[in-house]
């Protein structure tokens, strides 16, 4: 029986661009109840890693998801599995509702089409994930019309509604204000409670803030791992990324 919070366990994973290796032998694993950041200088590899776990970029090696090997598989099959994955950039749509937007991210249609049929009733995951991201107020608001950081949730409430097992997120507080930082920190605090989240990071503070457990990537390998502060204190880091 697969168990319904399963970890995810990368093991080996290499990923190369015509003989180029950008990911050379990385494993890390993430456990649902915490918030497990990839940082790392620029070209280390991260997103490269969330590329070949969800199946856009060519990986070899493992990652499991429990007991199930999603390496190799097609993005499609990967989001059925239970791997939902934001992008640096939220990929919403702008002319749709936020509620229209869930909706079609769970697969039901509300626009003209609705009306040949009885209205159904609204899903639970559609109005749990609308608490859950804190757009209750936005909820008839077209999507181009929130801030920033709202769009980064509504995406995130997409991916939420597919009740994914694991969120693998790309950056999502580039950009965003300071308190939309604290907001999205606390929201993956709660997504983690019963979910692998992983985070590609840059930002200190926010890492530094959030982070339980962290995985430093430097040209393509791990080069530590740990606690933002045993990883602070590593001197392989502080030469190569840290500096100060
Ligand atoms: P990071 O996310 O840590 O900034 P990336 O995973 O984006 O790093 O990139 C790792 C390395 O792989 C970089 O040197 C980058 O130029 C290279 N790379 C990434 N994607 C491709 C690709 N599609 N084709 C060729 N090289 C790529």
């Amino acid at each position: 029986v697969q168990n319904s919070r399963p970890s995810l366990v990368v093991d080996e994973l290499r990923v190369s661009f015509s003989g180029f290796v950008a990911v050379d032998g990385v494993s890390f694993d993430a456990h649902p109840g915490e918030v497990r950041f990839l940082i790392g200088p620029n070209g280390a590899g991260k997103t490269t890693c969330i590329d070949a776990i969800t199946g856009l970029s060519r990986g070899e090696g493992s990652a499991r998801l429990g007991d199930v090997e999603v390496l190799g598989k097609p993005v499609h099959r990967v989001t059925r599995l239970g791997i939902g994955r934001t992008f640096q950039t939220a990929s919403v749509f702008e002319e749709l509702s936020v509620m229209q937007n869930l909706d079609i991210a769970c697969g039901i249609s509300r626009g003209p089409l609705s009306l040949l049929a009885p209205r159904r009733e609204i899903p639970a995951a559609v109005e749990d994930a609308l608490v859950e991201i804190g757009l209750q107020d936005q909820r008839e608001q077209a999507a181009g019309s929130l801030s920033h950081g709202q769009k980064q949730w509504l995406e995130i409430g997409m991916l939420l509604v597919q009740q994914p097992k694991a969120l693998l997120l790309d950056e999502p507080v580039a950009g965003m204000s300071h308190d939309e930082r604290t907001a999205t920190g606390e929201l993956l605090q709660r997504i983690a409670r019963e979910r692998v989240v992983v985070v590609v990071e840059h930002d200190m503070d926010f890492i530094r803030r959030f982070a339980s457990r962290v995985t430093v990537l430097h040209q393509g390998k791990v080069l530590s791992e740990g606690s933002i502060e045993q990883v602070q204190a590593d001197p392989r880091v502080q030469d190569v990324y840290l500096g100060t």
